[in-house]
């Protein structure tokens, strides 16, 4: 513009959404203005821009007409007619187009139309990058969401294939044992009843190893849990979540001193924790609360919670609460189920709570909402409390077992089979 139609100046500033200039660039005479890069990196727009906002069409300021602030050629006297218009493509508004031209140019129809031109070819040609650059994220969102849901379905079923299989085998191998072993007592002194009923039981002991390991598998790709202080893994995480929530909304952290240990996955916590709150936070419109709490609690009979039979006994209690929107019946029916929102597309993936519901079932724990419509809602999740007697159970049977020091013992077994268990036996 400057070096081809001989402008004074060109000025272009892009801005973002709420029309805040995000990036400009001058060419030319008096544009470069300390006090205007000043205001616009305050993120004011110069009165010429101010105005064309609204308009459709080139605005056009003669020279000498008070633009109070900063502006190009804002300076009456100057000599100089300014040239203003919005970017705009397809409703998409990139920002400003200002040029300084020599007095009386303005009012020329024809230059005016040209100018329009300008503008129209720029901001096509930003809104077509615009687009491409939502497409790519889109795309590259949607990928990425495509491979959680893979993921996460494939995790699933090798776990309940290897959980239910597992679980069902062993049931059925312990009966197989267990016959065996009675069986093994009435053959007495048939001896070659008692050979075969030997080889079976040691196959039987075999495929339970076997289901063991497949087990400890499946288990193990999901999961690692350990014995944690719930309300040390929240602490942690706060800072993340007061981030995650914004300044209007206040988070508020209440732990219950002395809290009992879980055995969980604390990075299991923190999903359950993030989705919570961003939850939350959507449920709250402006200014709001959240209220992170943990308590210990007892289960005194086993009742249903959110169609789940509760056992009776210690139990974590983590709970969120939100003076958000709340929900009426037929939403909180829904909310544990994969892909249920009542959120706009892009808005949310309706995973959140199910992720949260697996998760909270894969701890032996339970989950509870308690919500109305324009009351806030209450998620209680409760963990069992882990007893150290847990995990010492076996320790501590080993210990009670006397110790050899060195002794020997003889069996006399003429048969090969048993002779090689009882020998396992000693050696375990
Ligand atoms: P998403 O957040 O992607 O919609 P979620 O599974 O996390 O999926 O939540 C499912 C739905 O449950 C939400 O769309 C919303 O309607 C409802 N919901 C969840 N948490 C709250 C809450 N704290 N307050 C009100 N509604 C909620
Ligand atoms: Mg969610």
């Amino acid at each position: 513009m400057v070096d081809h139609r001989g402008y004074r100046s060109a000025l272009i500033i892009l801005t973002d959404e709420k029309d805040t200039p995000v990036t400009w660039a001058a060419n030319g005479a008096d544009t470069a203005t300390e006090s205007m890069n000043a205001a616009l990196k305050n993120g004011q727009l110069p009165p010429c821009c101010n105005k064309a906002r609204h308009s459709k069409d080139v605005v056009l300021f003669r020279d000498g007409e008070n633009l109070a602030g900063e502006c190009p050629s804002a300076m009456p006297g100057t000599n100089s007619d300014l040239l203003c218009s919005r970017l705009e493509h397809n409703e998409f508004i990139a920002g400003y187009l200002v040029a300084k031209v020599r007095h009386q140019l303005g009012v020329d129809s024809e230059e005016q139309s040209l100018f329009a031109d300008m503008a129209g070819d720029i901001a096509y040609a930003l809104g077509v990058m615009e687009m491409d650059a939502d497409r790519e994220k889109m795309k590259e969102e949607q990928k990425s969401l495509q491979n959680q849901i893979l993921q996460a379905q494939k995790m699933e079923a090798v776990g309940r294939l290897a959980g239910g299989v597992a679980h069902d085998y062993n049931n059925m191998l312990s009966v197989i044992m267990g016959y065996a072993e009675l069986a093994m007592d009435k053959a007495e002194d048939n001896e070659s009843l008692r050979a075969d009923l030997a080889e079976i039981l040691n196959a039987a002991q075999h495929s339970a190893d076997i289901t063991r390991q497949l087990l400890t598998f499946a288990r193990k790709q999901t999961t690692n849990p350990v014995v944690l202080d719930l309300n040390e893994t929240v602490e942690h995480m706060l800072k993340m979540l007061r981030h995650l929530i914004g300044e209007n909304i206040k988070l508020i952290w209440r732990p219950k001193a002395g809290l009992h240990p879980v055995k969980t996955d604390p990075i299991q916590i923190n999903q359950v924790l993030a989705n919570l709150c961003v939850n939350a936070r959507d449920a709250i419109d402006g200014v709001g609360e959240i209220v992170i709490e943990t308590d210990d609690i007892t289960i005194e009979r086993p009742h249903l919670i959110n169609q789940t039979e509760t056992v009776a006994g210690p139990f974590i209690q983590l709970s969120i609460s939100d003076n958000g929107c709340g929900m009426d019946p037929e939403t909180r029916d829904n909310i544990f189920e994969p892909f249920f929102t009542t959120k706009e597309a892009g808005q949310g993936t309706g995973l959140g709570l199910s992720t949260v519901y697996g998760i909270v079932k894969q701890n032996n724990g339970f989950i509870e909402v308690d919500s109305e419509p324009d009351q806030g809602t209450t998620f209680k999740i409760y963990l069992p409390c882990h007893r150290r007697a847990d995990d010492d159970v076996s320790e501590q049977a080993e210990h009670r077992i006397p110790q050899g020091r060195g002794e020997t013992v003889l069996i006399v077994e003429d048969e090969e089979t048993i002779r090689q268990r009882a020998l396992k036996c000693s050696n375990s």
